[in-house]
């Protein structure tokens, strides 16, 4: 009988077995003088011992504001240190941190504050053209169970802080003690590409322990500096990055409050980061700056890929250019707390860029056939499944919608569809519903992707599938261009493609864009993609009605 796909992340190294505040405790109380977070924008600076303090007397203003283990303490912010101490200080005392995307506005504010009985909200002001303090007011007197809100960088942080001043370490103490590690600590609302947004739980167990392996496996002591990007409202500025570098002691560096790539590499070359994350637009961003070549990022060793399939040609100048030779590549999704997969050390090329690694410490994943459930053999496609401990304790009061993704052997259905090899690393395909059927003929975007980045003048490509009457569906690619590059239209791209991948899988439409409908954390909204595309072709064939 063939091998299954089903791998087992067998390790010696234990799971942690503490919450969040005592690991946090721990590193601070090994290393107190060491740096633990930078803000290269405003120039702060603490070591282990001064982010403890600091979260201690956040959690002493949360007991002084009312806030009780359980409740929900909401936080809406681009990055900043603030919104570190706010989770290390919620967790000290058990309260619920529910991260809010920036990118959110009122309704979507609204939503999240109530579906999850929000008790104080901790906003920025504003930022760019994020007016944060006026959606919080509008939104206000709608949600009835909010007691509180304290605006970062403005009296009422400070006020906040203060008023915790007057508890004493023995009430901290007391709260601390009575915390278990498998209770939820944190909700983050999901992409919601579709539909309204769910809340996924996570406790203390989870999201600590898969910050720490995420961490292991990319080979973390205090020596290591990790440059930041990513948005801290997802598990990839929380927990990779900062529960990542807390359980080992690293520092945290927080280049810019939203993504910039500037000031990202600004932020390498001046604090002689060793690590870098980022989805991999970032990095295509990072490489495309105009003088990226004067930068010394020279300090860089490793790093994360993650949150959508990195094209060959990025992974290969990353490498090269940016001095990351040991990046990982990670694969997840936020109610696996995230990470289920991630590439070794050691691995080599091929494996950094044709998978996305083999399952992590711990944790056990399955391909299954959506259909029948079953085990498929290694190398056939199916549903990616991942088991163990860092699979979330369900959406926040939504029993119904957790039900229709954790089965009851805790199995958590992921909806992405991949391939795992012999070797047990496993190669993405596409999401069950990123499949494009095109005359009867699977075709997965992906694969049209990566080949469209080898084009010269292509900076970025993304390929959607809109209706079409002949052959149901017809492939569109969304086109960046390099800089000064001409402009290709959809004849020049047939010529380039044309006898080098299948007639089926040539894009029939292309449209040259400046930018990608995004999600905060990076992933391209193909929904949204498609619903313009389709529109468009509309017209066009609306118009040809008309002319001929
Ligand atoms: P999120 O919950 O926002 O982290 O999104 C999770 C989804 O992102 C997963 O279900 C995958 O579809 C996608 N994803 C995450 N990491 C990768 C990766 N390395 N390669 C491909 N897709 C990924």
């Amino acid at each position: 009988m063939a091998k299954l796909s089903y791998a087992h992340g067998a390790s010696e190294r234990p799971l942690l077995g503490e919450t969040i505040g005592a690991n946090l405790a721990a590193t601070a109380a090994r290393q107190p003088d060491h740096e633990a977070l930078v803000d290269v924008r405003s120039g702060r600076r603490c070591t282990y011992a001064e982010l403890l303090q600091w979260s201690r007397r956040v959690a002493r203003g949360l007991v002084a504001a009312g806030v009780d283990k359980g409740d929900r303490v909401a936080i809406w912010s681009p990055n900043c240190p603030e919104w570190v101490a706010l989770q290390f200080g919620s967790a000290l005392i058990g309260a619920i941190l529910v991260n809010v995307n920036p990118a959110y506005r009122t309704s979507e504010l609204e939503y999240v504050l109530r579906q999850s009985g929000v008790k104080l909200l901790v906003s920025a002001v504003s930022y760019r053209t994020s007016d944060y303090r006026a959606m919080v007011e509008e939104v206000r007197p709608r949600v009835t169970g909010l007691q509180q809100v304290v605006f970062i960088g403005d009296p009422t942080w400070n006020e906040f802080e203060a008023a915790g001043d007057d508890i004493g370490d023995g009430v901290l103490a007391e709260a601390e003690a009575n915390l278990a590690f498998d209770e939820p600590i944190n909700i983050q609302y999901t992409s919601g590409t579709t539909g309204f947004p769910k809340g996924a739980t996570l406790s203390h167990h989870n999201i600590l322990n898969n910050g720490f392996f995420v961490a292991d496996l990319l080979g973390y002591t205090d020596a290591d500096r990790v440059c930041l990007p990513v948005p801290f409202y997802h598990c990839f500025g929380m927990v990779m990055g900062n529960l990542g570098c807390t359980t080992h002691g690293s520092t945290i560096v927080i280049p810019a409050p939203l993504f910039d790539p500037v000031a990202t590499l600004q932020a390498v070359q001046e604090e002689r980061c060793t690590s870098l994350y980022g989805v991999p637009t970032m990095f295509i961003a990072e490489l495309a700056v105009e003088g990226f070549e004067r930068y010394d990022l020279t300090s860089l060793r490793t790093g994360l890929m993650a949150g959508s399939l990195c094209p060959v040609e990025v992974m290969k100048r990353v490498q090269a250019e940016m001095h990351m030779t040991e990046v990982g590549i990670a694969y997840g999704m936020t109610e696996t707390s995230p990470v289920s997969t991630q590439t070794r050390a050691g691995d080599d090329l091929e494996q950094r860029t044709a998978t996305v690694g083999c399952v992590m410490p711990h944790v056990e994943v399955k391909i299954v056939d959506p259909d029948t459930g079953l085990v498929v053999p290694v190398g056939t496609p199916g549903e990616v499944c991942t088991r163990g401990y860092s699979v979330m304790l369900g959406y926040w009061d939504e029993p119904e919608m957790t039900a229709e993704v954790i089965d009851p052997a805790r199995w958590m259905h992921t909806g992405d569809l991949a391939m795992m090899r012999e070797d047990g690393y496993v190669n993405i395909v596409g999401r069950i519903k990123d499949l494009v059927i095109r005359g009867g003929e699977n075709i997965y975007p992906r694969e049209i992707e990566e080949f469209l980045y080898t084009h010269p003048d292509v900076a970025d490509v993304a390929v959607i599938g809109v209706p079409d009457e002949k052959y149901g569906e017809e492939l569109v690619a969304w086109i960046k261009l390099r800089p000064s590059a001409p402009p290709i239209d959809a004849a020049g791209l047939r010529e380039f493609c044309q006898g080098r991948i299948a007639h089926h899988k040539i894009p029939r439409y292309v449209r040259l864009v400046e930018e990608f409908p995004m999600t905060v954390t990076g992933k391209i909204r193909k929904v949204e993609m498609r619903q313009v595309s389709t529109e468009e072709l509309e017209l066009i064939s609306a118009a040809r009605t008309v002319t001929t």
